[in-house]
């Protein structure tokens, strides 16, 4: 989706996914998705970010193929929210990557400034992207859970692609 150079026809596929998923907005937005925060506003609002900035994430991950659109009824004034296609909840595993990743290597400026992956089928953190490591279950976006400690008191379950 070109932010820097476009790195679509590369030949490695790790170089192709990063074209994508090698951006932080995007990453960014990914998550506002994936906890269920798919409206313009709320999610501009969540991440702080320029209307500019926002809108072109989303228009490079609806032209990707990761996210849809679709109308939702504001008050009697139809308006436009993001989902997950299946495409972009098979990100999922990437974004796991990422947290658990930042959770052991990184410094948190917070006590409170922590992520994790909870296995809604088992009730357990999980230290794999993409396989609950209490239970052995594969993971899915149906049965995973983020817990931003910032967030929430509660996990939250995520969205799952638009039917
Ligand atoms: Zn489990």
């Amino acid at each position: 989706m070109a932010l820097r150079s476009d790195w679509s026809q590369r030949s490695c596929s790790m170089a192709r996914g990063l074209d994508i998923l090698g951006d932080p907005w995007s990453m960014l937005v990914l998550r506002e998705v994936f906890f269920g925060n798919g409206r313009f506003d709320a999610m501009k609002s969540r991440l702080a970010v320029a209307d500019s900035v926002l809108t072109k994430r989303l228009t490079g991950l609806v032209e990707a193929g990761l996210l849809a659109k679709r109308t939702y009824d504001d008050g009697g004034r139809p308006r436009q929210e993001y989902v997950l296609t299946s495409m972009g909840e098979d990100a999922l595993p990437v974004l796991n990557a990422v947290v658990m990743w930042s959770e052991k290597h990184l410094p948190a400026p917070s006590a409170e400034a922590h992520m994790f992956v909870i296995h809604t089928g088992c009730g357990q953190r999980t230290g794999s992207a993409d396989t609950c490591t209490h239970c052995g279950e594969r993971l899915t976006a149906a049965n995973t859970s983020w817990h931003s400690l910032t967030r929430s008191e509660a996990p939250i379950n995520l969205a799952t692609a638009a039917a």
